[in-house]
């Protein structure tokens, strides 16, 4: 069996982690099997859908590494939607209802003041055809629902387990506006159908859809799914992640810096029995990816972590991968550079500060009580400086100066680099050069 996934979102903003983990799920599980996916733009909405956000979707799931086999829109297939309303309501599942939404609030109202559930009471069914008449000589219009079964509705969740939903505890969901328009549910079905989707991997948020689905599956065909529902992704203290999501839309954790790796990494592991590490690759991350390790509390996303993956992603990355992105930041340096400076940085963009470090014009920052030692440190620093002359010269200095440990190295860096903590001293010497330090140990700028 081929199979078959789709990630399906809504162009009506940039992609956040939330439904970049649903997508990357969807593409472990898929690539993992050599299967099919499927991007499938739900934009039935067609005033909040946009062309841009669709464009913005594709671009950050390209970017991601997240490719797909083919893609479609909604939007283009409201006659297949049509035929399967219709198909329902030859079948006498789906049932026009004229309550405008005042008088279901109201009813609403009643049931919670009575202490019952607020489920649509189908009053739309007894409805005779006077009543409709009068109905749409007012001038309105039906809106459509389907009709559950009143029945249990079970399938095996490769998240959650055995899973139940008591139909005759929900509403009729409503599947069609009053002007015409197909909301989310039987639109979804539909494609699921007739793309043959093996597997519909998404939000726990969509549990509750899945009863009336797997029914509405179950009236237009044979074809069923297996679901798999992964708990939702929650900020790092464990509150929702709704009130961010605009800061961490793919949009801006790129303009911010981050590498597609590091947060395909964190959004894979996290929620997991997995340590939370970078990987390599995406073919790592696809290998390690099973539905078993997925836990069912909620999944903690935190930016401090993926600043830290961020950084190790770095720590491993060669000049050629990011010779680019150096380039387009305008930071010299070329290979020694970046593998000297690659172990201390947290993202591509904090290569600048270094690079002005090392190649700016400076002035030697000294403490007065060091300006002796770095003055005697500057006349026996050699003027060919290789790999070794850091150990040489510091063995020399101790020898000579009595200084060792922090008292010895503090103030040689200080005054080369100006900051208490950086890259490897022995690699930085080689690159800044004899003239440069000596300059620097001498409190000139240089
Ligand atoms: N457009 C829906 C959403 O983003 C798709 C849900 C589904 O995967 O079925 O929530």
């Amino acid at each position: 069996m081929t199979v078959i996934c789709r990630f399906a979102p809504s162009p009506t903003g940039r992609l956040h982690v939330g439904n970049v983990r649903t997508a990357l799920m969807n593409w472990l599980f898929v690539r993992e099997r050599g299967g099919k996916f499927i991007l499938r733009i739900d934009d039935t909405d067609l005033e909040r859908s946009t062309n841009e956000y669709e464009d913005g979707i594709k671009e950050d799931l390209g970017w991601l590494g997240l490719n797909w086999d083919h893609s479609f829109n909604q939007s283009h297939k409201f006659p297949a939607y049509e035929a399967a309303a219709k198909t329902l309501r030859e079948a006498g599942r789906l049932y026009a209802c004229y309550e405008t939404s005042d008088e279901l609030d109201r009813q609403r109202k009643l049931l919670r003041v009575q202490s019952k559930p607020p489920i649509y009471n189908r009053a739309a069914l007894e409805l005779t055809e006077a009543q409709i008449k009068a109905y749409e000589d007012e001038g309105r219009k039906p809106h459509w629902r389907f009709k559950l079964s009143g029945k249990t509705v079970h399938w095996n969740d490769m998240v959650r387990g055995e899973q139940s939903v008591d139909t005759s505890s929900l509403s009729d969901p409503v599947l069609i506006r009053g002007d015409g328009s197909f909301l989310y549910t039987l639109p979804s079905v539909v494609d699921d159908i007739d793309e043959k989707i093996t597997h519909v991997i998404r939000g726990e948020d969509h549990v509750t859809n899945s009863g009336a689905q797997i029914e509405i599956f179950e009236a237009l065909s044979d074809h069923l799914p297996v679901f798999a529902h992964t708990p939702l992704l929650v900020w790092k203290d464990g509150s929702p992640l709704s009130k961010r999501l605009g800061s961490l839309s793919m949009g801006e954790l790129k303009e911010q810096g981050f590498e597609p790796l590091a947060i395909c990494s964190l959004l894979a592991k996290i929620g997991t029995s997995d340590p939370i590490e970078v990987r390599p690759s995406m073919e790592v991350l696809k290998d390690e990816f099973s539905f078993d390790k997925i836990g069912r509390a909620p999944a903690r996303f935190s930016d401090d972590e993926l600043l830290l993956l961020n950084g190790r992603l770095l720590h491993e990355t060669s000049y050629e991968t990011v010779k680019d992105h150096l380039e387009s930041l305008n930071v010299g340096g070329g290979e020694a550079f970046w593998n000297l400076i690659r172990a201390n940085i947290s993202k591509v963009s904090d290569t600048a500060g270094w690079s002005t470090v090392l190649f700016a014009p400076m002035p030697g920052q000294i403490e007065d009580e060091d300006k002796a030692f770095c003055i005697s440190a500057a006349n026996c620093l050699p003027d060919k400086i290789t790999d070794e002359t850091w150990s040489e010269w510091t063995g020399k200095l101790k020898a000579e100066q009595g200084r060792k440990g922090k008292s010895l190295f503090m103030p040689l860096r200080r005054a080369l680099t100006g900051r208490d903590r950086g890259p490897e001293m022995g690699g930085l010497l080689v690159l800044l050069g004899a003239e440069k330090a000596k300059a620097r140990l001498r409190g000139e700028t240089a």
